[in-house]
């Protein structure tokens, strides 16, 4: 089984499987970030080359059913493996968690893409002295460089490309603990919360401390998934559907 991972849930998915006889694992990361968690068991790491590599990939190691584990937002790598396995005839499963809901006092923005966040700030700030916590990870920052505003961005590794004029760069790595967010909300004093619609536990707490000091919050809402995919939202429905009870 292959296993596209770089989530919480690739190392969960690799975890169950170790050790266990008969399915040979190997999980899957981009390379996209300096120093990856690494899954238990085997790994590769890098890009296929695009949906016909995967499918190549497939092909040349036999795979016989894959796992995508990738991040909600990682859509590129979701449509190519679609792809991939729909021309190669490999079962495919999305293990795709659920998304956030907002709670009782939550004030979210729901916007289609980072762009439309960005757009969406200027009615949320007081003007030019406008502080935005921006936890959109280090894609889609240049949307945001045209926004007068102090912005503090927290992402894993140091972005590239164009940034806010006014910017902190806070590099961190989930999962973040209630305690600590509240700390960073209390330090920064945000008018607004950017994120994206993540789920999961590992990066929720900001919703927290969000909702506890009334910060509104902009929620980038996730890329759409390929038609017809199977879709499971937990670790064992989504073995259970690949490899049977
Ligand atoms: P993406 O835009 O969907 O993918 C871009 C390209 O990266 C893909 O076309 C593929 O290259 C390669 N790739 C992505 N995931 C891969 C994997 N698991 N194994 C091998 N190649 C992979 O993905 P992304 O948003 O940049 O995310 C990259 C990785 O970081 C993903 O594995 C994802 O699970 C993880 N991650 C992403 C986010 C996020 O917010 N996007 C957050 C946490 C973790 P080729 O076309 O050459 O095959």
């Amino acid at each position: 089984m292959l296993v596209l991972g770089g989530t919480t849930e690739g190392r969960a998915v690799a975890a169950a499987l170790a050790g266990r006889d008969g399915v040979r694992v190997v999980s899957s990361l981009a390379g996209a970030v300096r120093s990856p968690a690494l899954p238990e068991g085997e790994v590769r790491i890098g890009g296929f080359g695009g949906a016909a590599g995967l499918a190549a990939h497939l092909r040349a190691e036999r795979v016989g059913a894959v796992l995508d584990a990738t991040h909600p937002f990682a859509a590129t790598m979701t449509a190519n493996a679609a792809t991939a396995c729909a021309a190669t005839g490999v079962p495919l499963v999305v293990l795709r968690r659920p998304g956030w809901t907002p709670g009782p006092g939550d004030r979210w923005y729901r916007v289609g893409s980072a762009a439309a966040a960005a757009a969406a700030l200027p009615a949320l700030l007081p003007g030019a002295d406008g502080r935005v916590l921006l936890t959109t990870g280090r894609g889609g920052l240049v949307h945001f460089a045209e926004v007068d505003a102090a912005f503090w961005v927290r992402a894993v590794d140091p972005p590239e490309g164009p940034l806010p004029a006014r910017c902190e760069l806070l590099l961190d790595r989930g999962p973040f603990a209630l305690d600590d967010e509240r700390a960073l909300f209390a330090a920064v004093d945000p008018h607004v919360l950017v994120t994206k619609d993540s789920g999961g536990a590992a990066t929720a707490p900001k919703l927290t401390a969000a909702r506890e000091r009334g910060v509104p919050v902009v929620v980038v809402d996730r890329p759409p998934l390929p038609v017809g995919v199977a879709v499971e939202s937990t670790v064992e429905a989504a073995l259970a559907r690949l490899l049977g009870p």
